[in-house]
């Protein structure tokens, strides 16, 4: 395994793996490893013959200051777990690699009503931090094919805007989400739940499946807040629970019995913010 920390190195190397004619699959990541990562770099082992993974804690998708510090960091497992899983490539740049301009002037991306829904509107900016690490990363690595999890939907909605922005003919493939036994999907975040917390984390999955089991055209407004006081009952304070296009991600309350659709939650535990979606 290759572990690269200059933009500079990494150019040099994938240039002479392009020069051969060979894919590239890249799965980016902000580290604190787990199993839904790695199924992201088997899917990408599979169809390409390198695969490059990179850990970067991207501050500029951090709207609260306190969630960038409690983000938990765990490198020296990564690598151990990237080793064992067979990584051809680690990417760990530091922050003046990905903006070595500094963080003032950053490039602001046209993503319309993606940018100030759901994540979007609960986290001021957070998508636009998302597209100015991506849009650098792409740059960097030029994969022929990108790897990400449909646990964050949204995110992969505007990463594909970000790449019809780019037209740099680079696919996307949208993994499933990796749950635990009881169905929480599996996150980084879930680290920071202490055992009471984690009992109750499986809320989430309840109302997404309450939800899906019982969807039928007409108003879904009940159902929405079904699924709030499933939350509430087990600590949550629910961020957002909508249920919306699942090609728009526009909100609907009520459904044609034809629309395809995706119910998707946030919610906090304590202080722990958890999302999950579920396509109906
Ligand atoms: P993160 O390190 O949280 O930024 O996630 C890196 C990538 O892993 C993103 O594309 C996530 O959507 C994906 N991911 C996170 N959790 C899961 C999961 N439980 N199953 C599949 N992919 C996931």
């Amino acid at each position: 395994m290759i572990l690269f920390k200059k933009s500079a190195q990494l150019i040099a190397y994938v240039s002479k793996i392009k020069e051969t004619g060979n894919k590239i699959g890249f799965v980016p990541t902000m580290g604190a490893l787990h199993k839904g990562h790695l199924s992201l770099l088997e899917a990408s082992a599979k169809n390409n013959k390198l695969t490059i993974c990179s850990i970067f804690v991207n501050p500029t998708q951090f709207n609260d200051p306190n969630d960038l510090r409690k983000y938990p960091v765990t490198l020296e497992k990564d690598i151990h777990l990237l080793s064992e899983a067979g990584t051809d490539l680690i990417f760990l740049p530091d922050a003046s690699e990905i903006y070595p301009n500094g963080f003032s002037h950053l490039h602001h991306y046209p993503l319309g009503y993606l940018e100030n829904s759901l994540e979007g509107k609960s986290r001021p900016g957070h998508f636009q931090g998302v597209c100015q690490v991506m849009d650098r990363l792409l740059d960097i690595i030029q994969p022929d094919n990108l790897y990400m999890g449909q646990k964050d939907y949204q995110q992969c909605m505007v990463v594909a805007k970000l790449l019809e922005i780019k037209q740099a003919g680079i696919v996307l493939n949208t993994c499933p989400t990796l749950r635990e036994r009881d169905g929480l999907a599996m996150s980084s975040r879930n680290m920071r739940l202490n055992t009471e917390d984690r009992k109750n984390a499986i809320a989430i999955f309840i109302a997404l499946n309450h939800i899906k089991e019982n969807f039928q055209p007409g108003n879904l407004e009940g159902l929405k807040n079904n699924a709030h006081d499933i939350l509430k009952k087990h600590q949550f304070k629910p961020d957002y629970v909508e249920i919306t296009d699942a090609v728009t991600l526009q909100t609907q309350s009520d459904w044609d019995g034809k629309q395809k659709l995706v119910a998707l939650v946030a919610a906090f535990i304590n202080e722990v913010r958890l999302i999950d979606n579920m396509i109906l």
